[in-house]
């Protein structure tokens, strides 16, 4: 017998017990609140977090007065009850008190069977858990005597000692197992990259055994009330005659349905009073747990216990679901609903995803850098994408990087994976604003082009034509197809969004450059467009021929005449966006990349310029090189270039002014916002602002039509943050582009810094990729100098946010309390940013 002890350490839990779930855990709480809505529940004592902490520390509890409390000769579980059940803990041991003499009179009352079930399982879960004897040796699943006894000689055999027989000391080695295992280095670490503090506490609950093995209808089972894929009220689970615990779930051979099913008999037919009281209690938890619950469940003897109720586990578009149900039906608070979804969980509903429980054979991993999934044929470039998407053959395009000249390809394809790259790489950017799965920086797979070959970092070919699928979700390129979610914007997630909108105080608008963009951005309730990047309208078809037509004009009138060509393209993709943005806001990016961006990089192109342009080849070579630059990024590209050659911006703006005297015809009038890229001193926004000014009133006169326009500058030099002073006396508007100022302020490549972040952030240099999560400390200060100093020249300047951290949770929560305007990220983040923004404002 067990004599000495150190402390007594534990609560039953009754209606009035002191029971919190930041001291013994979310279980006993909800034990608790079980208890309180008269449920029938077996006795249940807590033990704190700080009990269990001395546990592991070699106290000993006073089991024998915990037992007591129980009557006499009884059986018990333990279970853990940590602060958030995601957290995990040990698995539960049931049956604790089985010993010769229980395993004697339990084989009168409830069968030799079910006796040796009862003390097998006990004596299975102490040799594994408590004694840490090899679990090979205790795995099955039989009950006959002569199991029994050997289980029971190995036992024996292993350890040197009888199968322990006090209930006391089989209570308190439970125990101490349990607080030990939760103290371990493997649990700490895994339940801490599930979030958890490091100095989170594990509570134990101990229960009595309602015994689901013996006479009459006996069993377990768990059932809840909706489907945790899609949320919609449905009743699934199952139920086992003669078991415990979850065996129901575990596929089981005679596990019933619970409602009527033409696969079988159900435990509606077998037992129709204990199922409706199933329902009765699933509502009556619903409505004052205001949650959906799964149920656990015994039968014993006819008689229905309850043992637990866990939170049902949930995809994504369940949450969303179940939220505005249950908001909708007046059970919890709409603000409640928007705290309830995690907006990063949002993405899951916008896109198709890989299946998570489907089998899938990973050939590669990189940078997750735009969600959702796809599956297609491998393609090397942009004109087999072209082709196989005129085949109707869905295709993913494979490259060491991308470049503007991809576009068509990236347009045509339904993924792109590439070598190289980071989150705000070419690849990542343009098709997280396509919603295209994007994976970069998969620096373990060389792909060779040439040869038509990807290869694997594990060796494995894979050839031009290829199907795989890509997860841009999870970072991963798999090989062939597998099974998707499909997404999932019904009814349910346009009420969230209704109510997130409702809740916000901070503007969330829509990085959009193409008509299609647009539509998305109104599709996700953006509030204007916050970034078009004009450039990217010039890889369109045949103006990339019009455009390098225009790089290579030898005089200033072919320049012109050029432009003139390229003006009425220009004011129609103005126009388009502008109808559809019907009247909302929306802020066109004058031309920003380096003029070589639009040429080529290979010979066979250069033939290919020299053959359209009829221009000698050496003449193109010689244009091609003299374009080139060191550091094309830092070099002459933004406002540079449109002060160096301001046709370009002329054009642009008076393609801007025609556009919106068209659109104002057709729809409400429309204020364009005119924004200047690479700004890094006052002199560049004074020189174009006389320009645009004067072609302002230009069009004004020719058309005999007068309207407003606004003219901003993208702080995204770490000077124009600086001089932010100087720049706001000229602009309407501070709009900070925090790609190129990431990239700036660190000094930090946005193309290269793919190949090493992983290791760095491995090693704790950085926190997070900063382009990703917006670098608080020294990028953030920046934007406070620039906010806080264009202010003061101007307090009405509009303040915003327009890199691609727009749809960050952490950048919205920055944004919000340096009082900017808004934020505007790509389309498909639209929702997550208007949640996030929601949900701070509560
Ligand atoms: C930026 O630099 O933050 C930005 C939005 O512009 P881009 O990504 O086009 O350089
Ligand atoms: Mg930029």
């Amino acid at each position: 017998m067990q004599k000495h002890t150190d402390f007594a350490g534990f609560t039953e839990i009754t209606p009035s017990a002191e029971i919190a779930a930041d001291r013994h855990g979310g279980r006993a709480k909800c034990l608790q609140r079980l208890i309180r809505l008269d449920l029938p529940m077996p006795r249940t004592v807590a033990l704190s977090f700080d009990a269990v902490h001395l546990i592991a520390s070699g106290q000993l509890p006073d089991t024998e007065a915990m037992l007591a409390g129980f009557g006499p000769g009884p059986l018990v579980s333990v279970r853990p009850s940590s602060a958030d059940p995601d957290w995990g803990g040990p698995g539960a041991i049931l049956n604790i008190g089985m010993n010769d003499a229980r395993h004697a009179e339990l084989s009168e009352s409830h069968g030799r069977r079910a006796a040796n079930a009862l003390y097998l399982r006990f004596i299975r879960a102490y040799a594994i858990h408590v004694a840490r004897l090899d679990p090979e040796m205790f795995e099955g699943d039989e009950s006959s005597d002569a199991v029994l006894a050997a289980t029971l000689a190995a036992y024996v055999d292993e350890t040197d000692s009888p199968f322990p027989q006090d209930p006391a000391r089989q209570l308190t080695e439970v125990l101490r197992s349990m607080a030990r295992a939760w103290e371990g280095t493997t649990a700490r670490l895994l339940r801490q990259a599930r979030g958890a503090p490091a100095d989170a506490g594990l509570g134990l609950v101990v229960q009595e055994m309602a015994l689901g093995l013996g006479p009459e209808e006996s069993g377990s089972g768990v059932i809840q009330f909706v489907s945790g894929t899609t949320g919609q009220r449905q009743i699934t689970g199952r139920y086992l005659s003669q078991s415990q615990g979850r065996a129901a779930l575990a596929g089981a051979e005679g596990a019933l349905y619970l409602t009527r099913d033409q696969r079988g008999e159900s435990l509606e037919e077998r037992c129709p009073d204990i199922f409706k009281s199933l329902k009765r209690y699933g509502e009556t938890c619903r409505l004052n747990l205001r949650e959906e619950m799964q149920i656990e469940f015994t039968i014993a003897g006819n008689r229905l216990h309850i043992l637990d109720a866990v939170r049902v586990a949930r995809s994504a578009r369940a949450a969303v679901r179940i939220a505005v149900t249950l908001a909708d039906e007046g059970i919890i608070a709409r603000s409640e609903a928007l705290q309830r979804i995690e907006p990063r969980a949002l993405s899951e509903l916008l896109h198709s995803q890989v299946d998570p429980e489907g089998p899938r054979d990973t050939f590669a991993s990189g940078i997750a850098a735009s969600p959702g999934a796809a599956t297609g044929r491998i393609v090397f470039g942009s004109a087999a994408a072209q082709a196989s998407a005129a085949r109707g053959e869905p295709c993913i395009l494979v490259r060491r990087e991308t470049t503007p000249e991809d576009i068509r390809g990236m347009h045509a394809a339904s993924g792109v994976l590439t070598e190289r790259g980071g989150m705000t790489s070419h690849a990542a950017v343009i098709a997280r604003g396509l919603g295209l799965p994007c994976v970069v920086g998969v620096s373990d797979m060389r792909i060779k082009p040439r040869d038509g070959v990807v290869i694997a970092a594990d060796g494995r070919k894979l050839h031009e034509g290829d199907i795989i699928t890509l997860d841009g979700t999870g970072g991963e390129a798999l090989l062939g197809e597998v099974t998707m979610l499909e997404p999932a914007l019904d009814d349910a997630f346009h009420a969230l969004m209704n109510w997130a909108e409702d809740a916000c105080d901070i503007g969330v608008r829509a990085n959009a450059d193409t008509p299609a963009d647009a539509q998305t951005a109104r599709l996700f309730g953006a509030e204007g467009i916050g970034l078009c990047r004009t450039e990217h309208m010039f890889f369109e078809h045949d103006r990339l021929t019009v455009m390098r037509e225009m790089i290579f004009a030898d005089t200033p009138e072919d320049r012109a005449s050029v432009l003139e060509r390229l003006l009425p393209m220009q004011r129609d993709d103005f126009t388009r966006l502008f109808e559809i943005m019907q009247g909302l806001p929306v802020c066109i990016r004058l031309f920003d990349p380096p003029l070589h961006e639009f040429l080529p990089h290979s010979r066979e192109g250069v033939r290919e310029i020299a053959e359209a342009l009829d221009l000698p080849l050496s003449d193109v070579s010689r244009r091609v090189q003299a374009l080139s630059e060191f550091n094309p990024m830092l070099g002459m590209r933004g406002v540079r270039l449109g002060i160096t050659v301001p046709e370009i911006y002329d054009m642009q703006a008076r393609a801007i002014f025609e556009a919106t005297i068209d659109a104002s015809h057709n729809s409400a009038p429309v204020v364009p916002e005119i924004m200047i890229p690479l700004v890094s001193a006052m002199r560049e926004v004074e020189l174009v602002k006389t320009r645009i000014d004067a072609l302002a009133a230009a069009v004004r006169t020719e058309r005999g039509v007068d309207f407003d326009y606004r003219l901003g500058v993208m702080v995204e030099t770490p000077r124009a943050a600086l001089r932010a002073y100087d720049i706001a006396q000229h602009a309407a508007f501070l709009s900070f582009g925090t790609n190129d100022l990431t990239q700036m302020t660190y000094g930090l490549s946005r193309d290269d810094a793919g190949r090493f972040m992983g290791s760095y952030v491995k090693q704790a240099v950085f926190p997070e990729d900063p382009f990703h999560t917006l670098d608080i400390e020294g990028v953030g200060e920046l934007l406070s100098i620039g906010a806080e100093r264009g202010r003061r020249a101007r307090p009405d300047v509009v303040l915003s946010l327009c890199g691609e951290h727009g749809g960050n949770a952490e950048s919205i929560e920055f944004c919000r309390r340096a009082g900017f305007d808004y934020v505007s990220c790509s389309p498909f983040r639209v929702p997550v940013a208007r949640l996030a923004a929601a949900r701070l404002a509560q």
